[in-house]
């Protein structure tokens, strides 16, 4: 028997072992099925080659729980190992500057693993001993028994197997018991080991007898050793994708297509991408591609290695080119990872474009499902956002379906306005909006659909990058002045006219929170007689703010509304005259004093015209105190005769509620309000 000293140039290895690994201490398991898997895998390989001629006996690496003695014991019938070998790949953990690096990296366990090759020695975060029991494939090799005990100390000596392999026996620690429970190396190996090439063999089948669950004789075969991503793409039917993909997530409904990606220079990657039905939502969908490493689960957090976007995909990436054990920032810097990522980036373009271009009624079809993933590239990847330029679409209101080129094209004759800006007219809600959408139409315009989550980035985006360019909602203004063409000779109210029928029609607007702001138009007699919009540029503000934040200055703001009178449409026109019908007689002897006192004002401002505040008698400053009281006074009883006027007049409440209405803003009491007094006005 043989004691001695494992190489490592640092004592403090193993504490750092079991402490600060603790996080990950997982994947301790992963890493010695995989030892096991490479050592099975390699005596393939060499009786391939004619250097091994006794009979590959199983192939399959089995782990075994034993509750009494404590152990988990993971199994292989690979290469084995001679003394020597033991001594070379075990007790020598070569590194240099070992210090400094864990020092760094004492709190991130995958990079040490990574750095050093420990993956046998995680097995040491949760054993108190471990033992190996090894034979080599090698003619007449003895059997060897190592054991150490987690401190640097070990012992060697000869050992009891007849067969080639290797048993690896991890005597559990007492922290760790959870390992020695079934169910969790069940969950670990299906974590892990699912899709690794050599069967991983856990226990037995079972089967529902008498009550309970016994087992069978046959193996529990842990995973997949040939899933769809190692196979050659013209092996596969859409029904292996499709299955495939249920396998990976149970309960998804159907992909809508996927990509087999197969690249072997300049790094080695394989693997299936799926696109998701993913409706309108971003979020939830994050975090399903996998990522693999010759098919040893590494990680579902993929975000170092693909852009942002494509995370909303599913699916696998296998490559044994990504570093996979070191820390996420040095992923980011990572040259390798860079040039995957952009390639990625490419095949996804590419398939997305070739889907288009071979069948475009499927794609038109799959587009509300994908368009927000297409979108989310545009906005947050150069490189995409110029290939999307082929493929994105724009739906219209008619459910026809353009590229970017197409549309312009179509509108660019009829919705240009006077300084040849191309107005690109929007609605995000069909319903809600329906008369200011009949309204372009009839105008001759085009009206999109733009409803996802992320239009209000996206058409800024579009914006930004063509100055010609704008969108326009529908309802951001009356329509004859969504696309500003040169003016016709309009209908105007003298101001004094005006500032009256202000007061009237303010009576009638909502009281609330929000503010409604009245203005006359001469939109023609065709045309609604009263119509309220948003202002484009502020309602974006807002969108923007709901989705990103920050921008909280604009989310408070309270709504406003621009209330539209069409002072050209008959029943306005009736309001107006009912005003001077019903109010002259009282409005006249306010307006003529009104008018008398104003002259007074102005003369006795003329009066102080170039003179010093002292110059100026008393008796001409109290004059004037008392005139502009007297103004403010009669200024204020004409006001509330013109209100008192429109609060009454039916006619003038029920087009601001027909307005309201019709932007799907007339809600609760006011709604039955109006119910009632629209049945009272048929009667
Ligand atoms: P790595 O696998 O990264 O080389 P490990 O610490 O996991 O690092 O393993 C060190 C070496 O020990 C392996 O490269 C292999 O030569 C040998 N080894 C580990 N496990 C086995 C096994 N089950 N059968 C044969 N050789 C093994």
């Amino acid at each position: 028997m043989a004691k001695g000293k494992i190489g490592v140039s640092s004592d403090n290895l193993f504490p750092i072992i079991k402490k600060f690994l603790y996080s990950d201490h997982e994947i301790f398991l992963r890493e010695i099925v995989s030892n096991a898997v490479d050592a099975t895998q390699k005596l393939s390989t060499l009786a391939s080659k004619g250097e091994y001629s006794k009979e590959l006996s199983d192939r399959k690496v089995s782990v075994k729980i034993d509750k009494d003695a404590k152990t988990l014991t993971v199994s292989d019938h690979g290469i084995g190992m001679t003394a020597d070998e033991v001594k070379k790949y075990i007790n020598q953990i070569a590194f240099s500057g070992a210090n400094e690096f864990l020092e760094k990296y004492k709190n991130d366990a995958a990079a040490i693993i990574g750095h050093f090759g420990l993956g046998f020695y995680s097995s040491f975060m949760v054993s108190n001993q471990v033992e190996i029991i090894s034979k080599s494939y090698q003619d007449d090799a003895e059997a060897i028994h190592w054991s150490c005990d987690g401190s640097p100390e070990y012992t060697l000596k000869k050992g009891d197997r007849n067969e080639v392999g290797t048993d690896i026996i991890m005597h559990i620690n007492e922290d760790s018991k959870e390992f020695l429970e079934e169910y969790r190396v069940k969950e670990l190996l299906e974590k892990y080991c699912r899709f690794l090439p050599v069967p991983i063999q856990f226990g037995k089948v079972k089967e529902w007898k008498d009550g309970e669950y016994v087992d069978t004789d046959k193996d529990l075969i842990i995973n997949d050793t040939n899933p769809a991503w190692t196979k050659a793409p013209t092996d596969l039917k859409p029904e292996d994708y499709k299955e495939f993909y249920h396998k990976l997530y149970p309960g998804i409904e159907d992909p809508l297509f996927n990509i087999h990606l197969n690249v072997d220079y300049p790094f080695n990657l394989t693997g299936i991408l799926y696109f998701p039905k993913l409706k309108n939502s971003v979020e939830i969908q994050k975090n399903k591609i996998q990522l693999y490493s010759n098919q040893v689960f590494v990680t579902d957090h993929v975000e170092e290695i693909v852009p942002d976007f494509l995370t909303l995909l599913h699916g696998v990436i296998d490559s044994p080119d990504i570093p996979l054990n070191v820390s996420r920032s040095y992923l980011q810097s990572d040259h390798n990872v860079k040039k995957i990522s952009n390639h990625i980036t490419k095949k996804v373009a590419d398939r997305l474009e070739e889907i288009f271009k071979n069948d475009r009624a499927d794609f038109e079809k799959k587009w509300d499902d994908l368009k927000i993933f297409i979108e989310y590239g545009i906005l947050s990847n150069e490189k995409f956002a110029e290939r999307a330029k082929k493929f994105f679409l724009y739906k219209n209101t008619d459910g026809k379906y353009f590229t970017v080129e197409e549309y312009e094209n179509i509108i660019k004759d009829n919705q240009k306005d006077k300084d040849d800006n191309l107005i690109h007219l929007y609605t995000n809600n069909k319903d809600e909006q329906f008369s200011f959408i009949s309204a372009a139409k009839e105008k001759g315009y085009d009206v999109l659909l733009l409803d996802s989550v992320l239009t209000a980035a996206l058409i800024n985006k579009f914006e930004q990058e063509d100055s010609k360019k704008r969108f326009t909602r529908v309802d951001s203004d009356v329509v004859d002045k969504l696309i500003e063409k040169d003016d016709r000779q309009k209908e105007t109210l003298p101001e004094n006219e005006r500032d009256e029928l202000e007061t009237v029609f303010s009576a009638v607007t909502p009281q609330g929170e929000a503010g409604y702001y009245v203005t006359f138009e001469d939109l023609g007699e065709k045309a609604q007689p009263m119509v309220i919009t948003q202002n484009e540029f502020m309602r974006r503000m807002k969108d923007m703010s709901a989705i990103q934040g920050g921008m909280s200055m604009y989310g408070n703001l309270p709504d406003n509304y621009t209330v539209v009178v069409n002072i050209a449409h008959p029943l306005v026109k009736e309001v107006i005259e009912n005003k001077n019908q019903e109010l002259a007689a009282e409005l006249e002897p306010i307006s003529s004093q009104l008018k008398e006192k104003t002259d007074e004002k102005t003369s006795l401002e003329k009066l102080k015209e170039g003179k010093k505040e002292e110059e100026i008698p008393q008796e001409e400053k109290d004059k004037l105190t008392e005139v502009s009281k007297a103004i403010t006074q009669l200024e204020s009883e004409k006001r509330e005769k013109l209100k008192a006027f429109g609060t009454d007049n039916k006619l003038a409440k029920q087009l601001v509620d027909l307005a309201l209405l019709a932007n799907n803003m007339l809600k609760g009491e006011a709604l039955d309000t109006f119910v009632k007094r629209s049945i009272e006005l048929i009667k």
